[in-house]
């Protein structure tokens, strides 16, 4: 026969246990994106419109994205928040994708600056031709 004090304990017991096990189905059933620290929900009414959605679209979430620098051959990672960033404030095509690390997009950047830069110098002084011709 078992005391009182033996049974309160048990039955303590058995209900820290289901308490337990109840906190292990709720993080279950949430998106993996609370239980993982990097990733971000999507928000797909931000997005543009897409026939159908790209891998992340359909799971919900952006994930940090480990990617190769396509000019430089770096390893990269494309943090989640950039991507919301790119896709929802941007509002880049849901198909475009990371292809080159921070320093390579700099130069490229200043790249393309300087070509239009050289595509408008040499617009500049047929415009100025044309604004010196006077019709009298
Ligand atoms: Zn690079």
């Amino acid at each position: 026969m078992k005391s009182n004090k033996q049974r309160r304990a048990e039955l303590r017991l058995e209900r820290e246990h289901k308490k337990t096990k109840q906190e292990l189905r709720r993080q279950l059933s949430m998106p993996p994106y609370v239980l993982s620290g990097g990733a971000l929900p999507v928000n797909r009414a931000a997005l543009q419109p897409m026939c159908c959605w790209p891998g992340w679209g359909e799971r919900g979430f952006y994930q940090d994205l480990a990617f190769t620098c396509k000019d430089c051959g770096a390893q990269c990672v494309w943090a989640a928040k950039r991507q919301k960033w790119w896709y929802e404030v941007m509002k880049a095509h849901p198909d475009t994708t990371a292809v080159r690390c921070a320093p390579c997009r700099a130069k490229e950047r200043a790249r393309k600056a300087s070509e239009r830069e050289k595509a408008q110098g040499s617009a500049l002084p047929a415009s100025k031709n044309n604004s010196g011709v006077k019709y009298k």
